[in-house]
């Protein structure tokens, strides 16, 4: 973690701010130490440098760990994952990825937020067009360490900063960032939560930025998702999210109309019809 984030850290429960304990420091880097909260006398660690607010770094499991860096290595350092997408989707993924830098700050004084940031493939994207330093939150500490080496690996390393926690309970101050994203993370249970947090944590005036997939009404996904009850968004749902979360400039915008070609995803379920959407929204 950069130290220039330092100050932007809070307890996710109380929102106030830690205070740093038995710290590593090489330069501007936190590599391990222990941030403490006063008020809830929680005890929250940084590890290989990347900040832990869940529990996912106690337990770490060596099958995940080499399924990420088989993926991270045949896939993603020699970008073959465009493979995988047919040239229709993936000039759709461009147009897509475009259209959501254009409200990320890239000015050198800025702080970006991406959320949901899995093992880096938008971020990658991201943080060759900001001169600004990125926080990357990304739920599981496996994850978060793939991120690492990759991030690494592609020499991207020096801006960036990785927190393990919960979008929905962001370990942020109010105000903190100048833009926030997150490419699909829209597509995660609980995100009416993560919408909450990030106009809690964006500065005011700023914008936040997503992008996730809908369902057509009455598909087979749609009715299974119903009948389980799993949580998926709808343009309806997610305007008023982002109303209830006093957003306001929503445009909410579909990238890309086609049929799901995964046959090992329960949901979407292969064949059916879906849409890429994104959505930007300003806080007030
Ligand atoms: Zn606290």
């Amino acid at each position: 973690m950069n130290t220039a984030v330092l100050n932007l850290l809070a307890c996710p429960v109380c929102h106030t701010t830690l205070v740093l304990r038995k710290q590593k420091r090489i330069g501007v880097r936190i590599i391990s130490g222990n941030l403490y909260c006063d008020t809830c006398g929680k005890t929250f660690p940084i590890k290989n440098g990347i900040v832990c607010f869940t529990a996912s770094h106690e337990k770490l499991e060596r099958k995940k760990l080499k399924q990420l860096r088989q993926t991270t290595i045949l896939q993603e350092l020699t970008n073959r994952w465009q493979h995988l997408y047919s040239p229709r989707e993936l000039r759709a993924l461009k147009k897509e990825w475009n259209w959501m830098l254009t409200t990320i700050c890239k000015e050198k004084n800025t702080i970006h937020l991406d959320f949901a940031t899995g093992t880096g493939r938008f971020l990658r994207f991201i943080s060759s067009y900001t001169n600004g330093e990125l926080v990357a939150l990304e739920h599981d500490y496996a994850t978060c360490t793939e991120l690492l080496y990759f991030l690494k690996k592609i020499k991207k390393y020096d801006h960036i900063s990785i927190v393990c926690a919960d979008a929905c309970a962001m370990p942020f101050v109010n105000n903190a960032f100048n833009s926030v994203s997150s490419w699909h993370g829209l597509d995660e249970p609980f995100i009416q939560g993560a919408i909450q947090e990030s106009q809690r944590v964006l500065k005011k005036h700023s914008y936040f930025i997503g992008s996730g997939i809908h369902y057509q009404k009455k598909s087979k996904s749609f009715i299974l998702a119903k009948k389980t009850s799993i949580l998926f968004t709808t343009k309806e749902s997610i305007l008023r999210f982002l109303k209830t979360a006093k957003f306001y400039s929503v445009v909410h915008k579909i990238f890309f109309v086609g049929q799901w070609n995964e046959k090992e995803d329960y949901l979407p379920i292969y064949g059916d019809f879906y849409s890429v959407y994104g959505i930007k929204a300003k806080k007030k």
